[in-house]
């Protein structure tokens, strides 16, 4: 028996109330039934059913964001996330994709999680990004006639600096505490470099001796959420292998971290790794759950800045990780904390959403930016590269100059006494 053996059963929990459509970014955008989880569940049943995928039926199931938004405000408990990755590995499966979205998504997913092949890219995007010419092809709309995907991933790619390797092992500051393994990741890795090195110090100065895999490849989060399964499991396997030495794996990235608790169901059928799987989905920690489960010990210094707090989906819906970043930075003396409106409605970002169906995302993106400025903070605060890609570029749209940040770096701006330019000058 299968995992999709159970998407029958899985479907029939399902009473068609409709409680979820106000919390379904698709629906709030278009108020079309089928755009809704309810809507799509029909499809689902209709799939299971002995109805061939259509067309029409994937564009459904395409636009669908997976950000669970409706599984946490289901009162019948439907597991939606799952029953969408069935149905998205059954789309990969069954359904022939034009042949230009298949070169597009061929190129995304060979590219992204394999951090080499990011990091040989990294040199030519700086150059392009500090020569002159990226506002020259923005402003040609050349990418754009292309493909709008690839006009969207040049725009959301954020300005990139020097590249920064970590050690292998960053050592506690005074007494150890807990010894804990770091997940890089691939985007936050080569992008967000400042992000790794701040969580590093950060855990360091909390008293943890901190290991970070030098051959450590990618989660496979991209992957699973995307229907690729068997893509998904060979990095599954590969991280639990690089891993499972360690008694908590501290991971920085919302997408990563509800890819790696995830790993427990992903590798249930496979007996040789079924076992070691959920023992390293169990000790896998967000960082700021592990954090405040391990408590503070070192002096925050003030930081006067007001930031308005970002919940990533892949945070709050799929962890229930909402109050901990929250009190991380609440913790910090002078700094406020503002909430957004709608902070259940994605920002569009979604893994591969923001690529792959860039107008709905812009949408969404322009209505989080919206809802972020109207809190009047100077600093935005997420703890997941995507949704600070995607907002960031939102806010830039919108002429918004606020400043974003991850947790990790406002606490080691605070840890290390370094004040608020520090954190504020990473203008959007
Ligand atoms: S998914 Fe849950 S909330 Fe939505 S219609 Fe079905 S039972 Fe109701
Ligand atoms: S996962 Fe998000 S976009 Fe998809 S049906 Fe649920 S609420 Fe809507």
């Amino acid at each position: 028996m299968s995992a999709h053996d159970d998407l029958p059963k899985l479907l029939d929990d399902c009473v068609h109330c409709g409680f979820c459509l106000p919390t379904c970014p698709t629906y709030v955008l278009w108020g079309e039934e089928m755009d809704s989880p309810r809507g799509r569940i029909h499809l689902m049943q209709q799939h299971v059913d002995g109805e061939p995928l259509s067309g029409p039926m994937v564009e459904h199931f395409d636009a669908c964001l997976g950000c669970m938004a409706c599984v946490t405000s289901c009162p019948s408990g439907v597991q939606y996330d799952r029953l969408i990755e069935m149905t998205r590995a059954d789309v990969e499966r069954e359904h022939e994709r034009p042949l230009k979205e298949k070169a597009i998504r061929e190129m995304v997913f060979q590219l992204f999680p394999y951090r080499r092949r990011l990091r040989a890219l990294r040199g030519p995007l700086r150059a392009y990004q500090k020569s002159g010419l990226e506002r020259l092809v923005r402003r040609s709309g050349v990418l754009e006639r292309i493909s709008p995907s690839v006009a969207a991933m040049e725009r959301l790619t954020p300005p990139l600096g020097k590249a920064r390797r970590l050690p292998e092992l960053v050592a506690a500051r005074g007494e150890r505490r807990a010894t804990v393994g770091m997940l890089t990741g691939c985007v936050q890795g080569e992008f967000f470099p400042g992000v790794n090195a701040a969580t590093a110090r950060v855990l360091a100065l909390e008293g943890c001796d901190v290991v970070i895999p030098k051959d450590q490849g990618c989660c496979g989060a991209l992957s699973l959420h995307s229907g690729r399964e068997d893509e998904a499991r060979a990095f599954a396997r590969r991280t639990v292998e690089t891993f499972e030495s360690v008694d908590v794996i501290v991971v920085n990235s919302a997408g990563c971290g509800s890819a790696m608790k995830d790993y427990r169901t992903l590798l249930a059928d496979d007996p040789a790794w079924a076992r070691r799987a959920e023992a390293v989905a169990a000790k896998t920690r967000d960082f700021a759950e592990f954090l405040v489960d391990l408590g503070p010990r070192a002096k925050r210094s003030p930081l006067p800045v007001t930031v308005a707090y970002h919940d990533a989906c892949h945070l709050a819906h799929a962890q229930g990780v909402r109050s901990q970043p929250r009190a991380l930075l609440a913790g910090i003396p002078e700094l406020t904390v503002r909430e957004i409106a709608e902070p259940d409605i994605c920002c569009g970002s979604a893994g591969t959403y923001n690529l792959f169906q860039p107008a709905a995302a812009g949408e969404l993106g322009d209505r989080k930016a919206v809802n972020v400025d109207a809190t009047g903070a100077e600093l935005l605060v997420a703890a997941n590269p995507g949704c600070s890609m995607q907002i960031a570029t939102a806010l830039r749209r919108r002429g918004a100059g606020i400043a974003i940040a991850h947790t990790a770096q406002v606490l080691d701006a605070s840890l290390r006494g370094l004040g608020r330019d520090t954190v504020v000058a990473r203008r959007s």
